[in-house]
């Protein structure tokens, strides 16, 4: 089912891109939680991690963490390091139904998450 993200890929409202390939749209949070709050989604429509066959989206994924690596180093935070994060349904914390990778740093991140 689509979601407000494929609106961002469709252009109909307005995104912080920061990235863009034939495959991966990336751009940043509305609501950052760390100084650097970037999403990575695929351009196709793909709901969760449970959705998600690593033999068949190996390409995918591997794009998308390729993606991840590029925009830390476009955005200094690749030396001192940064969270990558894949929420998955209601007790993983998700709230939008379109995979997405969430790329956080800029600060000490805790751990556990909360
Ligand atoms: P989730 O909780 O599903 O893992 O993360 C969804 C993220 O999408 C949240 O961090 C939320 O702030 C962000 N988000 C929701 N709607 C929009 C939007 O319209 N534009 C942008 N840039 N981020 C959004």
């Amino acid at each position: 089912m689509a979601t407000i993200f494929s609106k961002i890929i469709n252009k109909e409202i307005p995104a912080d891109i920061v990235f863009e390939s034939e495959t991966i749209l990336a751009f940043k949070d509305i609501n950052p939680k760390a100084p650097v709050h970037v999403l990575i989604i695929p351009k196709i429509e793909i709901p969760k991690v449970t959705d998600l066959k690593a033999s068949e989206h190996s390409l995918l994924l591997g794009d998308m963490i390729d993606a991840a690596n590029k925009i830390a180093n476009d955005m200094g935070i690749a030396e001192e390091g940064f969270r990558l994060v894949f929420n998955c349904g209601d007790n993983g914390g998700q709230e939008v139904y379109h995979l997405h990778l969430h790329l956080l740093g800029g600060r000490k991140m805790n751990w556990p998450p909360g």
